[in-house]
C-alpha cells in the first residue's frame, strides 16, 4: 500500500484529494446491516497537518505511516526545534510548517486538507475555529472542548464554514468494540439492563497541563472519565436522561480547585438502563467495561487503552485482530471526509457535544449533590 501512495505522490495524483464531497452530518444509531468491520476502500489521500507536536501527536504520526488514505503533509508547533526534527522525520517540506501565529496561512496551501488539533483541551476551541476559518477540515482530540457551550459554538462554526469537524474517538473504529456494538444492535444481549465503566490511571508530574484547570478545563473526567461516558452511550445505544455524581479528593495540593481527582457517577437511560462509572487520576488498572443484558453480557478489559482490546461475551472471546487504533481512525476519517462514508458509531462534532453536555451535568451534580436532568 505504501508503494501505491508513493506512486500517487510521484505522479501528483494525490491532488485528487481536494475534491471534497459535502455530506449531511450524521448522528444516531446506524442501521443493523452496517457491516461491523469494513476496511476502507482505496481512494484519494487526505492531506493532514498535525497541530501540537506533543506525546499523543507523536503516536498519531507514527501510526499514520501505515495509513492508506491519510498522510502527514503539514506541521504546526510553537517550538522551532520540533518543526525542524518532525519535518525531517516525516518528510514534511519546510513550506508546510507553521507556528501558532502563522498557521492561518494554511488557507492558501493546497497541500493541507485537514488539521488534527492535538493541543491541551482548553485550546481545542480556538484552534478548531482558526482551522475552520482557514477553510480546512478539523479533526479535534477529545474532549472536544472544556464545556458544552464551547462545543456547540465549534459545531456551528464548522457547519457555517462548510468543513467537517471530527473528534478523535479512536474506539469508534476498533474492531472488538464494533463487534460488541453490532451484537447489541442485533439483539444478541437481549434487553440491556446495566453498564459499568471504569476509567482511570495514576497521574504523575504535578506540573503538567492536565492538572492546570485553565488548560485542562477540569481533571480526570475531561481526560479519562470521558471514555466511560462515551463508552456507556455506544455500548448501551441510548442517550442518558439523568446523571448523579460524587467527588472524592484525597490530595487537594495536587488536585486543585477545578481539577477533579476521582468522581463516581451514574447515568440513567430512557429504557431504564443504569450506568455506574468511575473516573480517576489516582488508581491504575482501571480500564474496564461491562454490559449486561437479559440474554448475555460483554466484558472488555482493557476497553479503551491503545490495545490490544481484550474481553469476552457470553458467546466467547473477543478476538478480532489488533490494528493500531490511530491508523484505522485516520484511514476511516479520510473516507468520511473524502468519500462521504458514514461512521458506524458517529465521530462528528455533534457526537462530541453530547459528551460535553454530560460532563457539564456531572460537574453540576457533584456541586449540587442532586440528580441532574438531561432532558
Ligand atoms: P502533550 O502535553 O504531550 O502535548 C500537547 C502539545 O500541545 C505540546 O506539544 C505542547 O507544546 C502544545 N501546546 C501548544 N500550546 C500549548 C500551551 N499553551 N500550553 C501547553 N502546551 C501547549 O499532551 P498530549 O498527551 O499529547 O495531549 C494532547 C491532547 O490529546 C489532549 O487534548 C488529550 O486529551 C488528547 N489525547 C488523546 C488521546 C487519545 O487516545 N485519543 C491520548 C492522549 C491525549
Amino acid at each position: 500500500m505504501k508503494s501505491r501512495r508513493s506512486f500517487l505522490l510521484k505522479t501528483g495524483l494525490s491532488a485528487l484529494a481536494i475534491a471534497v464531497p459535502k455530506i449531511e452530518s450524521f448522528s444516531g444509531e446506524s442501521p443493523k446491516n452496517f457491516a461491523a468491520i469494513r476496511p476502507v476502500q482505496d481512494g484519494p489521500v487526505l492531506k493532514v497537518a498535525l497541530m501540537g507536536l506533543g506525546s499523543y501527536a507523536a503516536r498519531v504520526a507514527d501510526a499514520m505511516q501505515s495509513c492508506k488514505r491519510a498522510k502527514i503533509t503539514g506541521l504546526i508547533s510553537g517550538t522551532p526545534s520540533k518543526l525542524e526534527s518532525w519535518s525531517k522525520k516525516y518528510a514534511v517540506p519546510e513550506a508546510n510548517c507553521y507556528n501558532y501565529e502563522t498557521y492561518h496561512q494554511i488557507k492558501d496551501n493546497p497541500d493541507i486538507d485537514a488539521v488534527y488539533v492535538i493541543t491541551p483541551n482548553a485550546l481545542h476551541k480556538p484552534h478548531a475555529l482558526g482551522v475552520a476559518a482557514a477553510g480546512k477540515h478539523v479533526i479535534c482530540e477529545k474532549p472536544m472542548s472544556v464545556n458544552a457551550s464551547d462545543a456547540k459554538e465549534m459545531v456551528e462554526f464548522c457547519k457555517k464554514a462548510g468543513v467537517h469537524l471530527l473528534i478523535g474517538y479512536r474506539m469508534h473504529f476498533e474492531a472488538n468494540t464494533l463487534k460488541v456494538v453490532n451484537m447489541r444492535r442485533d439483539g444478541a444481549f437481549g434487553e440491556i439492563k446495566f453498564f459499568q465503566g471504569l476509567s482511570g490511571f495514576r497521574i504523575g508530574d504535578p506540573n503538567q497541563w492536565r492538572l492546570n484547570a485553565e488548560l485542562a478545563g477540569g481533571g480526570a473526567m475531561m481526560d479519562i472519565g470521558i471514555y466511560s461516558i462515551n463508552g456507556a452511550r455506544y455500548m448501551v445505544g441510548e442517550e442518558p436522561i439523568w446523571v448523579t455524581a460524587q467527588e472524592v479528593k484525597t490530595d487537594p495540593v495536587k488536585f486543585k480547585e477545578g481539577v477533579d481527582e476521582t468522581i463516581t457517577f451514574q447515568m440513567g437511560f430512557p429504557s431504564g438502563v443504569v450506568a455506574s462509572c468511575l473516573s480517576t487520576y489516582s488508581m491504575n488498572y482501571l480500564d474496564k467495561f461491562f454490559l449486561n443484558g437479559t440474554n448475555g453480557y460483554a466484558e472488555m478489559q482493557p476497553s479503551t487503552g491503545y490495545g490490544p482490546i481484550k474481553g469476552r461475551t457470553h458467546q466467547g472471546p473477543l478476538d478480532e485482530p489488533h490494528v493500531t487504533h490511530q491508523t484505522t481512525q485516520m484511514d476511516e476519517m479520510a473516507a468520511i471526509i473524502l468519500d462521504g462514508k458514514k461512521a458506524s458509531i458517529p465521530v462528528d462534532g455533534e457526537e462530541g457535544l453530547k459528551d460535553m453536555v454530560i460532563i457539564d451535568a456531572i460537574y453540576k451534580a457533584v456541586k449540587t449533590g442532586g440528580k441532574v436532568s438531561l432532558v
